[in-house]
């Protein structure tokens, strides 16, 4: 899989930002690049490790580029 995440960023509403994590909502209905069905939100994982305190249940599709995780949301 080629994660094109320029591209991709660029189709998302920036939503919050914190020293660990970035995150963007998917208003537009990007298509997953993991498994094509459209996600929630995407956490982008700037510290390594990085705990995601996650208040809900959530399907997650993971890749990586540049060493950087970017998680893909989804509701179950
Ligand atoms: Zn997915």
């Amino acid at each position: 899989m080629e994660l094109d995440t320029d591209e991709l960023l660029a189709s998302l509403t920036p939503r919050e930002e914190n020293p660990a994590i970035k995150t963007y909502q998917n208003t537009v209905s990007v298509a997953c690049p993991a498994c094509e069905k459209p996600f929630d939100d995407l956490v982008v994982c700037k510290q390594n490790p990085t705990s995601l305190n996650l208040s809900k249940q959530l399907d997650l599709c993971v890749g990586v580029e540049d060493e950087q995780a970017f998680i893909f949301t989804h509701k179950p």
